[in-house]
């Protein structure tokens, strides 16, 4: 069971994220625009509460037992995997259920991961939170680089090809006419690969933003390109309920058109201001994603039954937060088992 799992690896790691979540989690705009209903999953809540205790008195026992949180028979029985408590390790042959290998989680599960970070625009304009000079976000990057991490790519991480912990995937939202630069000046000269987030409602056709010929070439020379809604409206069900029509765009037409500009296939989509409700998730999924960014904190997995896949975290990145989220970055960097129960740090606490 993803959730329970994902409680679990958030048990053991809530140090790494002891941010001001207020300011990561809603950046744009200062209402929530999560628009979640509750999602009932009976005994799901009892079940990830006993495996999270089940670990974390495991943890707290022996430091050995992370090399396998299979050491607990509770942390196996996973719902929908029918592996054996206490037989499998991290190496095990796992067990063949519907055609899928499956074994117990392993914290090689949870190692293989990566911090999916949002840029916006390049303009050299410091009063907007989620802008950045060229040089401010070469800055950035070379941080990030020092502290040991690798830029996978979205299709990276869609084709499970995460490795090690310190994995930082770079994304840009909304197609502003400063990407273009932010690509051939910092990006590629760096040998790293964006994702570029756009909404075709304006690709080509405003000045703020890049064109559709722009991103073609870029698509062409090998830098995907995702669905970030086609009139970047908040596709909750607040808008199914007002407009059906501009609801199902928002999926359906913002893939087909940003397949027919880009000249690819469009297979992840990112929710402007990661707004999402459940009935998003299934449309998406419909249309034929294979997933979907939300704002949160979290990591990405290349073990897929650890992902949200149509809810995964990312973060913005903002001039008011990038010392906590280069903080973050270093904390996981830092990690091992020592880094990751790092639950006693008060919050903000960079100083590991
Ligand atoms: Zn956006």
């Amino acid at each position: 069971m993803r959730k329970a799992a994902l409680a679990l690896f958030g048990a053991v790691s809530f140090g790494l994220f002891a941010l001001p979540p207020n300011r990561l989690v809603f950046p744009i705009s200062p209402e929530p625009v999560y628009e979640r209903m509750a999602r009932p999953t009976p005994g799901a809540a009892a079940q990830a509460a006993a495996m999270v205790s089940a670990a974390t008195s495991t943890l707290a026992a022996s430091p050995a037992a992370t090399s396998t949180l299979a050491a607990s028979p509770a942390a196996t029985s996973t719902q929908g995997f029918a592996a054996s408590p206490g037989t499998s390790t991290a190496q095990g042959p796992g067990v063949l259920v519907a055609g899928l290998q499956v074994r117990p989680f392993s914290v090689d599960d949870f190692e293989n991961r990566a911090l999916v970070l949002a840029w916006h625009t390049f303009l050299g304009k410091p009063q907007f939170d989620t802008d950045f000079t060229l040089a401010e976000f070469a800055a950035q990057l070379d941080a990030i680089r020092a502290l040991g991490y690798s830029f996978p790519t979205v299709d990276d991480f869609l084709s499970g090809n995460i490795r090690g912990r310190k994995n930082v995937i770079v994304t840009i939202d909304d197609g502003n006419h400063s990407v273009p630069a932010a690509i051939r000046q910092v990006l590629l000269p760096r040998g790293i690969i964006p994702t570029l987030f756009v909404y075709p409602a304006v690709l080509g056709t405003t000045f703020f933003s890049m064109t559709d010929t722009q991103l073609a070439a870029f698509v062409a020379e090998g830098i995907p390109a995702g669905a970030h809604g086609y009139h970047h409206l908040r596709v909750t069900e607040s808008l199914y309920r007002e407009s059906p029509r501009e609801f199902m765009d928002e999926i359906f037409k913002s893939k087909a058109r940003a397949e027919a500009l880009s000249k690819s296939s469009i297979l992840a989509y990112a929710y402007p201001y990661g707004a999402l409700s459940p009935r998003t998730e299934v449309e998406l999924a419909k249309a034929g994603f294979a997933a979907a960014f939300a704002v949160r904190p979290g990591f990405v997995f290349a073990d897929k039954r650890l992902d949200e896949l149509y809810d995964l975290p990312r973060l913005v990145v903002l001039r008011s937060a990038w010392k906590d989220i280069l903080a973050l970055l270093a904390r996981n960097a830092a990690g091992g088992a020592d880094g990751d129960a790092g639950a006693d740090q008060a919050p903000g606490d960079s100083s590991r």
